[in-house]
């Protein structure tokens, strides 16, 4: 799409600048980035490839979980609730002492706070939270809902709190809930949604719900082959997902790629220098599983490890990422690895083993969207002008750009404050878009370079002479000096 196919200086400079400039095609940059540099591109599967369709598969995993709770003794009231996709953002921490769904910034500090789905007032939140504040290294106690499987889990949550709360059968207690002799904790609550999830996952129930409703539930996008196929000429590529090899050869084989490819007869497995199933990230980064071969006509495991070279169409299970560069050929730091899960995918691949990093961010769509219909504030200078209106109508502004997000507010913000999440974008990321699709309207010789940031203390000098380029700049001169050049 972009610089292939116009000849015209002008036309394909006005068309290149308007793909540029539309946010849903662009690729945000954390830290700069050189394309012609990078030697080879690792991409996830779930998410990443593969798109999902929401909230349609978010109601399905939140249907199939329910079900499963309702099967193994929970009250068949929870039935009546249906997935609410105004409800849960990503990135949210459950507490399982306490039953709750808070929003936190980087430090632990509360943004945000809902027992079932009522928002708790600040003095509230301070009965809970003396600091307004949670020690997240806590593990055990504050569960990290990161992963878009984990929206309808949120969600789920949320309707056990509320039904438990609301049913006139219990008594509502600080760390859960009496029913006679019995007492049901939050920690019991929380761990038997985790193991219905394990069970929904595991099972595969959500595998097969899935692909007996491919066009509910899976988005096919054409661009996808022609995305991999030019990569495939610069640069090498692997596919590094914690799928089984069966799921994985349906949703790539007769979904996402050859589908919609125009040789639907070419095999996915082509698109692809090297394969790699079962990879348990986030522990694919560190120490890693056995290596072992697929038999693609059996789905079945080779016994043994595998020690030889990298045999062409051959799927490998397990591994890690050091075998990954060696079976390539490549160095950590010729890797763009993109995926969708900030721990796993984006943080793992980038504090361990210093790869060049690409997250997915679904959501970044609706907040682009918002960020630029809702964010406008008027007011005339006419006048000196009244501090506390306009303190009143800031607050009005951000109360109406929060809830325009959803209930829980922006995956990226509360008001002025970061969330955790966004802290984390920021701090792994080195770059960011809607879809990974969005590589396509970039030359791979570009630079991606990053925004300086001044310190506060840099910041109160004056930099006026120096005018420190903004990416839009770097990106303008990038496509004049091009098309100069075609001219
Ligand atoms: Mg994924």
């Amino acid at each position: 799409i972009f610089f292939n196919g116009c000849s015209s200086g002008m036309i394909s400079m006005k068309h290149q600048l308007s793909v540029l400039f539309s946010f849903d095609y662009r690729v945000f940059v954390n830290r700069s980035v050189t394309l012609e540099n990078i030697k080879c591109y690792g991409f996830d599967m779930d998410y990443t490839l593969a798109a999902y369709k929401s909230p349609d598969y978010e109601d399905l995993g939140f249907e199939l979980l329910r079900d499963r709770l309702v099967s193994i003794g929970y009250p068949h009231e929870l039935l009546r609730y249906n997935y609410d996709p105004t409800f849960p953002t990503r990135g949210l921490v459950f507490d399982t002492m306490y039953g709750n769904l808070l929003k936190v910034d980087s430090n632990g500090n509360i943004l945000l706070c809902s027992h079932g789905f009522t928002f708790l007032k600040r003095d509230k939140i301070h009965d809970y939270y003396p600091n307004n504040f949670i020690q997240r290294g806590n593990t055990d106690r504050f569960y990290i809902l990161n992963t878009l499987f984990n929206l309808s889990e949120t969600y789920l949550y949320g309707c056990l709190v509320e039904l438990f709360t609301r049913c006139s059968r219990y008594v509502n207690c600080q760390k859960g809930f009496k029913y006679g002799d019995l007492f049901m904790s939050f920690r019991s609550m929380f761990q038997d949604v985790r193991d219905a999830m394990d069970y929904v996952h595991d099972t595969g129930v959500l595998k097969e719900s899935t692909l007996k409703n491919l066009d509910k539930y899976v988005i096919r996008d054409p661009n996808l082959p022609v995305l991999l196929t030019r990569i495939k000429e610069v640069a090498k590529v692997f596919l590094a997902t914690n799928s089984d090899y069966n799921y994985t050869e349906v949703r790539l084989m007769n979904v996402s790629i050859c589908f919609s490819s125009k040789n639907p007869k070419k095999q996915w497995r082509a698109f692809f220098d090297l394969v790699v199933v079962d990879t348990r990230k986030p522990l694919f980064f560190a120490e890693g599983t056995v290596l072992r071969q697929v038999d693609t006509n059996t789905g079945k495991l080779r016994i043994g490890t595998y020690t030889g070279d990298l045999q062409h169409g051959t799927v490998y299970s397990g591994g890690s990422s050091d075998i990954v560069c060696d079976l390539l050929d490549v160095k950590g730091k010729d890797i763009l690895y993109v995926g969708d899960h900030i721990f796993g995918d984006i943080l793992k691949s980038k504090k361990r083993q210093g790869w060049k990093t690409f997250l997915v961010v679904p959501e970044l769509a609706k907040e682009l969207q918002v960020w630029t219909e809702k964010s406008l504030l008027h007011f005339s200078c006419r006048e000196c002008p009244d501090i506390s209106a306009i303190q009143t109508r800031i607050k009005v502004v951000t109360y109406r750009m929060d809830l325009s997000y959803g209930q829980m507010g922006s995956l990226l913000r509360s008001g002025s404050r970061q969330t955790l999440f966004a802290s984390q974008l920021m701090r792994y990321a080195d770059l960011y878009s809607s879809t990974c699709i969005n590589l396509l309207h970039y030359p791979f010789s570009y630079l991606f370079r990053a925004q300086s940031v001044l310190m506060p203390h840099e910041s109160s000098v004056d930099h006026h002479p120096l005018n420190f380029p903004s990416p839009e700049f770097s990106a303008l001169d990038h496509v004049q000096k091009i098309s100069e050049a075609k001219v």
